[in-house]
């Protein structure tokens, strides 16, 4: 972009194109510090409508702080079973406690302050500041960046930390024009309802008569992005050993991805491996167990944002040892009828599902 052309009029347009535009949402009702943490946290990664029932339950259950401190981790990630990362729900109870245990009742009230909350990274630290406090602070996420590198017509590659900052710099004086939390939402709000990824409504976008990616036609080549390298996928072998009404679940370890979750035992397959010997060797080193398989149940796949997985689900059953947490926190022997009170990745939530079919027809 050539600085002459860069056009300053677009703060006051997007306010009002917000504000008629903005969708309903719980948060935005009674918009607490409290609340906005809570939502912007559940929005990392994960879609409105897929947010919008897990926050009325979550809010409804740990109204406050005191509540979320007070909760017990297992209640929690029963709570955010299906929503994935984990680590998002145990950061947000460990915040409040460690807030609660220093005799505040409530977050920090500014952008920096806030940063040093577990869990709270610049562009959550930035949504509460401006939604919550009002602080003139710009919200950098991925649809801001986008709607910007056209707005503006750059060509500096958006996935670098570097373009980051220099966007945080070029918005900063802007949120000075009015509310930073109607800017901040209506940047963000464009970005998802207007200046889309694949087919930007630029004949519905307040800023169209300024934009210079589309004066200059290159909305197609912006925002532009390193490409990611391809998805690695793994093939993980799963032993489902029942002894009566029981299974053997394990706990995985609290500093895993999924910590704090329960699965069925099992592990990576090794180059040149069998599934059904990935099985008994995963199954011998992570509980002690030797098993034998007996019949196959379900393949289930699944994606996650950096790989992808296969779990290979087979019953067994155990012809020798004593089953022992070698490389999880806890197992145990459960009836199946509880499986469901108790926190699972999604991909175990689809074994249980066919595993249960299968059972019923023996
Ligand atoms: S005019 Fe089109 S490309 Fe430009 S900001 Fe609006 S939607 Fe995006």
């Amino acid at each position: 972009m050539s600085k002459n052309e860069i056009e300053n009029k677009w703060t006051q347009p997007l306010i009002e194109w917000f504000l008629i535009n903005k969708r309903k949402m719980p948060w935005r009702d009674a918009p607490s510090p409290y609340a906005i943490w809570i939502s912007e946290i559940m929005l990392q990664q994960t879609q409105v409508s897929t947010v919008i029932p897990y926050f009325t339950k979550f809010i409804k259950k740990y109204p406050t702080m005191k509540h979320l401190a007070n909760s017990k981790e297992d209640d929690i990630l029963k709570m955010w079973e299906g929503l994935g990362y984990y680590s998002r729900a145990r950061n947000l109870r460990f915040a409040a406690k460690s807030i609660c245990d220093n005799k505040k009742e409530d977050l920090p009230e500014n952008y920096h302050e806030l940063l040093t909350v577990k869990g709270i990274g610049p562009y959550t630290a930035a949504a509460i500041a401006s939604i919550a406090y009002g602080e003139e602070v710009p919200v950098i996420d991925g649809n801001v960046l986008r709607v910007f590198s056209r707005y503006w017509d750059f060509d500096n590659d958006i996935s670098l930390q570097k373009t980051k900052n220099w966007l945080f710099e070029q918005l900063s004086p802007y949120l000075k024009e009015g509310p930073p939390s109607l800017i901040n939402q209506g940047m963000m709000e464009l970005g998802a309802l207007i200046c889309k990824p694949k087919h930007p409504m630029c004949s519905n976008c307040p800023l169209s008569t300024s934009c210079l990616a589309l004066k200059h036609d290159t909305i197609t080549s912006r925002p532009v992005k390193k490409k990611k390298p391809p998805v690695p996928h793994v093939n993980i072998g799963i032993g489902l050993i029942l002894k009566g009404n029981k299974i053997l679940i394990a706990q995985r370890h609290t500093h895993q991805m999924l910590g704090g979750l329960w699965e069925f035992p099992g592990g990576k397959q090794e180059t040149g491996e069998d599934i059904e010997d990935t099985i008994i060797r995963e199954l011998k080193e992570e509980t002690n167990l030797t098993v034998e398989i007996d019949t196959y149940c379900c393949r289930v796949n699944h994606t996650f944002s950096h790989f992808k997985i296969t779990l290979h689900a087979y019953f067994c059953s155990i012809s020798k040892g004593v089953a022992k947490p070698i490389s999880s926190q806890k197992i145990r022997w459960v009836p199946l009828e509880n499986l469901s009170k108790l926190a699972f990745p999604t991909a175990n939530k689809k074994i249980i599902l066919e595993m249960r079919s299968a059972l019923s027809k023996t």
